[in-house]
């Protein structure tokens, strides 16, 4: 059924009123137990109530994926890249509708939801339509001179993935698009929190004719959901993108089973400042790295370290910057900066930033709520956070260490290139980093020795579809986008041929008789 143009704009309630679960093709209801609320951050109001998972429904998502499984991945990979453009058209067609779901279950500004997330989901699908038909194996040849060699790069069977809060939409396409491009089918858990663009797109799969069962989603906590399709025997390969702690618990899981797995996790990105950088861009280019999506980003920069001599300045241009961006209601096309995804992570990054200031950090922008929005609003219903600049702080401290996921940004000085790289690679994690330099010796050196998944120079956050995504270190192994993902999504298998036709083979005298 075509539902591009008279499809309903999202009211709360309403939309999803059949159910959070989309089974081969059939939106439903859960049978699990609990019930979650989709919550509007920006003022606490309930979206949407959603019937979680049970187990039972997991089991139904994979058996519907796996029954899916031999068509799609036997149809021609024209057909599969057909369905895929039809995707991208029809998903284009609902931008608008997506960006407004995206922003009233996140809380993330309608000029991010509708210029970024929507936009590069659209681009990713028909980076993917055309990745369909590119597949690659290394050469065919006759490598022994008896045989012909090839390779067949085949899909795995049933993908089982589980997604985070931060980008729903992007997230989905991220993991759907690769799997279901090179002939997989696919079981999404997104999170609890935020599930419900994730089923517009599993709805927009089957508007653009995708066979039922190829993309399925289910709507489910971590701990029964998520675990059960990590550990299900009919699941093949396991993708997960989301917090460390819970990627080793994940690997832990598929790992009993002998699944193939793929780590997205945390980050704590590095900005790494040297002496001859352009000042104006630097401080631009950090404000906007570390305040994308309010802070909730794996990639966003985390750590300032700038060179002595432009220290000073760059704290000062921050956090005069910082005080600038407009926090407000996100629906407001002027809004630049929205709540936090719910009022429980607000007050864990407010706790980070108190024990800083406990410890003596010197606040030199934000450390609190605040209370009016630039349009009126009353920032004070929602979980808002002001952008908050640590200084004064040594490399040991938490706000340096750890992951916040916030709006806050830590600023320290270096004196030698050595200690600017040395503290830029002293976390454990590694996915993405930036150098601010004019100087090639030192961006060329910058870009080879900090060890992160993506190293940007004299930038820091754009993606592409082209390029890959993904870390070093503790944030995890595997790639999305581009096409290495496709690589992690296939498997491959040497087919060998005897050309000799010859009964009795030279090499079995090396198990019986003789030449
Ligand atoms: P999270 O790890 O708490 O949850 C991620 C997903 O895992 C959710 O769907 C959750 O329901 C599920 N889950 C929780 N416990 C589980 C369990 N025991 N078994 C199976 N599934 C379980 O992460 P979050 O708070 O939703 O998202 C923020 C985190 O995601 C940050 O650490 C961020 O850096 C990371 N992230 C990484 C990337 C990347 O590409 N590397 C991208 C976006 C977000």
């Amino acid at each position: 059924m075509d539902r591009t143009t008279d499809e309903p704009l999202f009211e709360g309630g309403t939309r999803f009123a059949d159910g959070a679960q989309f089974i081969a093709g059939r939106v439903g209801e859960g049978t699990g137990e609990q019930s979650a609320e989709v919550v509007d951050p920006s003022d606490g109001s309930v979206v949407q109530r959603v019937r979680l998972a049970s187990t039972a429904d997991v089991d139904r998502a994979v058996a519907a994926a796996r029954a899916a499984f031999p068509g799609w991945s036997s149809a021609t990979p024209g057909a599969r890249s057909e369905a895929l453009n039809r995707l991208a058209v029809v998903l284009a067609e609902r931008a608008a509708d997506f960006a407004r779901v995206e922003t009233a279950q996140t809380g993330k500004p309608i000029k991010l939801s509708s210029e970024f997330d929507v936009p590069g989901t659209v681009d990713n699908t028909a980076f993917f339509a055309g990745a369909a038909r590119s597949l690659e194996g290394r050469a065919a040849g006759e490598y022994s001179g008896d045989h012909t060699s090839y390779i067949r790069r085949e899909a795995l069977g049933v993908v089982g993935s589980i997604a985070p809060w931060n980008y729903p939409l992007q997230m989905a396409a991220w993991k759907i698009l690769p799997a279901v491009a090179a002939g997989n089918t696919i079981v999404l858990k997104p999170s609890e929190l935020t599930p419900l663009t994730a089923l517009m797109f599993a709805q927009a799969c089957t508007d653009a004719g995708l066979p039922d069962g190829v993309v399925n989603v289910v709507t489910g906590d971590g701990r029964t959901a998520g675990e059960h399709l990590v550990s299900h025997p009919d699941v093949a390969m396991v993708s997960f993108t989301g917090s460390t702690s819970v990627g080793r618990r994940v690997a832990e899981l598929a790992t009993r089973t002998v699944k193939r797995t793929h780590l997205e996790l945390g980050g704590k990105a590095p900005f790494v400042v040297f002496d001859d950088a352009d000042l104006e861009a630097a401080v631009h280019g950090a404000v906007a790295a570390s305040l994308i999506n309010t802070g909730q980003d794996c990639t966003a920069a985390t750590r300032a370290y700038v060179q002595r001599p432009l220290y000073e300045a760059f704290v000062q241009g921050v956090a005069e910057l910082f005080g600038t961006v407009r926090l407000g209601d996100p629906r407001n096309p002027e809004t630049d900066l929205g709540p936090l995804v719910s009022f429980a992570h607000r007050d864990r990054v407010a706790g980070f930033v108190e024990r800083a200031r406990a410890a003596g950090a010197v606040i030199a922008a934000g450390g609190e709520a605040p209370k009016k929005g630039h349009d009126g609003t009353d920032l004070t219903l929602g979980a808002y956070y002001l952008p908050t600049l640590v200084a004064g702080v040594p490399q040991t401290a938490e706000v340096v260490q750890s992951e916040i996921f916030g709006p806050v940004l830590a600023v320290l000085p270096f004196d030698s290139d050595d200690e600017g790289i040395r503290l830029a690679n002293d976390t454990p994690y590694g996915l993405a980093a930036s150098a601010w330099t004019r100087d090639v010796h030192r961006s060329l050196r910058a870009t080879r020795e900090i060890a992160a998944g993506c190293v940007w120079v004299n930038d820091h956050i754009p993606i592409i579809s082209e390029m890959p995504h993904g870390g070093y270190k503790s944030s995890g192994y595997g790639k999305d986008m581009s096409q290495y993902s496709l690589d992690e999504y296939t498997q491959v298998k040497h087919v060998m041929y005897d050309t000799t036709a010859v009964a009795r083979k030279d090499w079995h005298r090396t198990v019986f008789g003789t030449r």
